[in-house]
Formats: C-alpha cells, structure tokens, sequence
C-alpha cells in the first residue's frame, strides 16, 4: 500500500540507467538542463553492466586465457590443464561491475544528476509516478522525458511441458548463465546468435560439452557467410555439436536433468543434458511502462517509434536504446543518449549515423559495419571487394592465429568505402578504423596512403584496400590497351 506521494518537478526525466540513460543524463546536465536520472535498480549501469556487456566480457576474457594457453602447445609451451576455481571468477567479474558501477555514479553526482531508485510509469504525457518500494511513491513532473528502458530475454513458455519447469534453476538465460552458479557437464544453447556463441564460449572453455541448436541454416544470422565460416569451423572443435536447421520441439525438467526434443536432419530426436541456456533474442521493455497513457506509437515488436530526433509521436517523450528499435547494442544506446539529450537542449542533432558497428567477441571476434554483403545482394547495390586474408599478416602469423579475413565493400565507380567485415582475433578493435573511414566518406586510397604501424593487425585493412587500387589499375590499364 502507498502511504505517501511526494512530487518532483524537473526539466527531464531519463527513465532506465543503462548506458544509453546515464550518458543521456550526463549530457543532459553538462548541457545545463535540470536532470533527474530513474532506475528500478539501485546501482547504475542497466542490463549492460550488470547482465550484460561486461560480465559477458570479463568471462570471455578468462575463456580466451585458458583457449590461448591450451593452443600454446603449437609453439613448444605446454601447460597443465587449468585449475579453475568458478567462485573466484564470478567474484572478480562483480568486482568489475561494481568498479564501473560506482565510476558512474561518482560521475553522475559530479554532474548534479539526481537519482531516484524505483519503477516508473506514465500517468500522462507530463508525469511519472515511480514506486519505490510498495510503500512510498514519487510523481515525477517533467518538461521532457526520454524512455531508456531497455529489453530483457524473450522467452519461449510455450516449449515446456510443464509451465513451472521455465522458472527451473536448470533452465538458464543470459542473466543467470552469467551468474555462473557452476559449470553443468552438458549444456544445451538454444539459439546460435551473439549470447549463444558468447556464452557456448564461456562455457566450453570452463569444461562444459556445449550443444548449439539453431533453427536456421547458419550461425549469427546477421553476419556475412565468409566471416562466419572461419568462427563456425573453430566452434566444431570447441562445441561439442552445432545442429543448424533445427527446432527445439520441447523441453522437460525431469529430476536433475533437461530432455530436450529435437527436430532437424540427422539430430538425435531427444538429448539429455544438464542445464540448458535459452538465447532467441530479446523484447524492448515497453509492455509495462502505462504508455497507454501518453500518444507514443508502440510497432508489431514492441519497439517505441522514434524519429531521426529520437522523438515518440507524443512530442514531450523521447526514446533510445533497447526500446527504440535494431540493433539492440549498448553504443547505438549511448550515441542515441547523446542525440535526444542535445535535442531537448536545443541543438540541431540527428540520429543519422551511418556505421553502427557490430562485434561477436568469440575467438575468433567477428566485427561488421555499414553495408554487408547480405544486404548489398538483397538491395541490388553493386559492390566491389577488397580481400586480405590474415595468413599473409605479419601480425596475425606472430600471434599464431593464421586464419582471419579483412574485407571491404566499396563503390566501384568511386571506390568510396560502405562496408567493412572482419573475423580474427581482435576485431571489434580493428573495426573503429572502418567505422570512422566510412562516416568521413573515406575512398580506398584513404585507406591506402595513411600509414599503418608495422607489424599490427591493422594492416590488413591497409593491405586489403591495396590490393584492390592494385586489381583496378591493372583492370583499367588493360582496357585502355584493348580500347587502342
Ligand atoms: P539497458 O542497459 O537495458 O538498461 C535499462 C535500464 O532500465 C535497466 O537498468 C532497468 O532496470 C531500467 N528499467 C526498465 N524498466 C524500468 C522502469 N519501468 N522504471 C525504471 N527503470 C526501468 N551490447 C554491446 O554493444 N556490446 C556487447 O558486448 C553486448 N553484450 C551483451 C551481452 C549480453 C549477455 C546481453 C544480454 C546484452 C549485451 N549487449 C551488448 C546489449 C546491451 O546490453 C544493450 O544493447 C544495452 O544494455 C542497451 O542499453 P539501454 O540503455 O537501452 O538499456
Ligand atoms: P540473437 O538475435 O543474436 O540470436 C538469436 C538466435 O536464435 C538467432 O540465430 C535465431 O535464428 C535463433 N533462434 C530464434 N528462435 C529459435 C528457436 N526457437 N530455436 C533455435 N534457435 C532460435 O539474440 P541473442 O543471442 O539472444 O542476443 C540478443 C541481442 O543482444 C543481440 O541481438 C544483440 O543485439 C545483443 N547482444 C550483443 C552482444 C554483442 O554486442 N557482442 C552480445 C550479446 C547480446
């Protein structure tokens, strides 16, 4: 029961305390305007901190410690096999999370943003009431509002037999795979996409035999098949199977174990195993928000509808991150934060970036951005390829990981750069050089004539652009010689 109702009047409420709120609040406050910051969570960070991002990071960080040293053996290092002590990990992963947690809060208390912990839902297009704990609430009176509320894991009830068994601890999704209670002999992943390949890396690594079913025929569908191919042929090794084309028919708790049904080619119509970890994607955080009391336009997903100024159809509330649509992915939420914070202070900014880089921090990391393939066939746009594949990388050979792949979509009439992929260790670094070279409008030659430090992985972008001014002179010399 309510007992009291305090009210709050200020310029903008940020409602979620993920990276795309708290950088909003941030901005916000460095722009002079009057914030305060609402979070159902008592720390700031959101799910990226938390259940997110970071924990997943920290523990592919310790997989590719023990993945590195066991392939050491290949240069004449052998090492005994890891003793692996899981609360240690888990403890040093919260360790991390809670230094970043109050690195910033420390900041947003520099910056005067005020925060308020509890549950927020509209009354109307002007106010907020925010539950703090069942027992005292506040209405929060805003000029503008920005909806950060970010998504959570879809689930799949209608798999159980049982309705209770989802609820079981051995079914796990990414937040408690991430809690890594301990590490089940047999882990079954339902979905081969970003938390299915990161969290089956985890896991194999710490000693599980992972199973990956994916209902469709490749791993992260998102991804161009040649920057796969090298990750899926490392993951038949580590995994120990990948069934693709596969649907889940049903999943049963019976006693201590998970009996998954099947249904593929050639897979077994049921499997046994220990734990199973649901990954099928995630639903913006939107059902429960009392948006029926405002004008905002909800889509078939759930996804808030925004403008190029992050606005809803209500003018007042504006929306980012999660909520607001694809690619779920933590810096498209704080360059959005960034956006709709500069907007209600006045400024002329847009949301109208062009490179949203994607990374898969597996081993080997995949990393994307602007124009893929993929889309380039589905859209007819017409595409030159530049190669560089990283068996001829300095680099790459030193650090003994030979197989990786630099590639880049250009214009062919103008050889502007559109898109770049990348798979090899490291990616999701080298993929900020082709994220800047196509915002600027870079060409190929850009790409070619900066300097690049010898020996590094980023030269295979040097060396792929290269090769492709190298293939068009040759091209054009020839047919100027046949035109004589
Ligand atoms: P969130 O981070 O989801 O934060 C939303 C906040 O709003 C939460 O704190 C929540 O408590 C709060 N909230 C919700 N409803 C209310 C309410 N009614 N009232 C008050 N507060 C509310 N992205 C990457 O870019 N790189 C990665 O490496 C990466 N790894 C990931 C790994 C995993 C396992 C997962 C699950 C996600 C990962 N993501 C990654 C995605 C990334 O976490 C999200 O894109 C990002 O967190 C979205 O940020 P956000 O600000 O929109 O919201
Ligand atoms: P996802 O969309 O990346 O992958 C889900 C996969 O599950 C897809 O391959 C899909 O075909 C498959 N699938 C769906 N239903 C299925 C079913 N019934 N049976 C078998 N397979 C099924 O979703 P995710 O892995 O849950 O991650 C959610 C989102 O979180 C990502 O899309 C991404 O935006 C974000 N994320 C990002 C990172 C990163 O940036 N490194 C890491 C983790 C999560």
């Amino acid at each position: 029961m309510v007992v009291g109702e305090m009210v709050e009047q200020v310029d903008l409420a940020v409602v979620g305390g993920g990276p795309g709120g708290y950088t909003a609040a941030l901005r916000a406050a460095e722009l002079g305007i009057k914030t305060i910051l609402i979070d159902a969570q008592p720390k700031p960070g959101g799910v990226c901190l938390h259940m997110g991002c970071i924990p997943s990071k920290a523990l592919l960080h310790a997989a590719e410690v023990i993945n590195v040293s066991r392939r050491s053996s290949e240069f004449g290092i052998k090492f005994g096999a890891p003793e692996i002590n899981v609360d240690e990990l888990r403890s040093w992963k919260e360790g991390v999370i809670d230094k970043l947690a109050s690195g910033i809060g420390a900041m947003l208390k520099g910056a005067k943003v005020e925060r308020l912990v509890g549950r927020a839902s509209f009354q109307d297009s002007k106010s907020v009431r925010v539950d703090r704990d069942g027992e005292s609430a506040v209405r929060v009176k805003f000029k503008h509002v920005i909806i950060a509320t970010g998504s959570r894991p879809t689930k799949l009830p209608k798999l159980f037999k049982n309705p209770a068994d989802i609820d079981s601890p051995l079914i796990l999704d990414s937040t408690s795979a991430l809690a890594l209670q301990d590490v089940p002999k047999r882990l079954l992943v339902v979905g081969g996409g970003y938390i299915g390949l990161e969290m089956g890396t985890v896991y194999a690594s710490l000693g599980s035999e992972v199973t990956v079913v994916e209902m469709l025929d490749g791993l992260l569908p998102g991804a161009d098949r040649d920057l796969v191919r090298p990750l899926a042929t490392r993951l038949e090794e580590e995994f120990k199977q990948i069934f693709l084309s596969t649907g889940v028919e049903s999943l049963e708790v019976k006693g201590n174990k998970v009996v998954a049904s099947l249904k593929g080619k050639d897979v077994p119509a049921t499997m046994e195993f220990d734990k199973a970890l649901i990954a099928v994607g995630r639903r913006p955080n939107t059902d429960e928000l009392g948006l029926e009391n405002t004008e905002v336009e909800i889509d078939q997903h759930g996804f808030i509808k925004v403008d190029e100024k992050l606005r809803s159809a209500d003018k007042r509330i504006f929306a980012i991150g999660d909520v607001s649509g694809q690619p779920m992915l933590a810096h498209r939420a704080i360059r959005q934060g960034i956006v709709a914070a500069e907007v209600i202070a006045g400024k002329s900014s847009e949301y109208d970036n062009r490179a949203v880089p994607a990374v898969v921090f597996t081993e080997p990391e995949v990393a994307w951005c602007g124009l893929t393939d993929t889309e380039a066939k589905e859209k007819g746009i017409k595409v030159g390829t530049a190669k560089f594949p990283w068996s001829a990388s300095g680099r790459a050979l030193t650090l003994n990981e030979p197989v990786g792949q630099t590639k880049i979509l250009f214009d062919p009439e103008t050889t502007r750069v559109l898109g770049v992929g990348i798979v090899g260790p490291r990616a999701g670094d080298l993929i900020a050089e082709a994220v800047v070279a196509i915002e600027m409008g870079a060409v190929l030659e850009d790409l070619a004539v900066a300097i690049h430090a010898h020996p590094t992985l980023s030269e295979t972008i040097n060396e792929a652009a290269l090769s492709a001014i190298g293939r068009l002179e040759r091209q054009r010399a020839k047919e100027a010689t046949s035109a004589v």
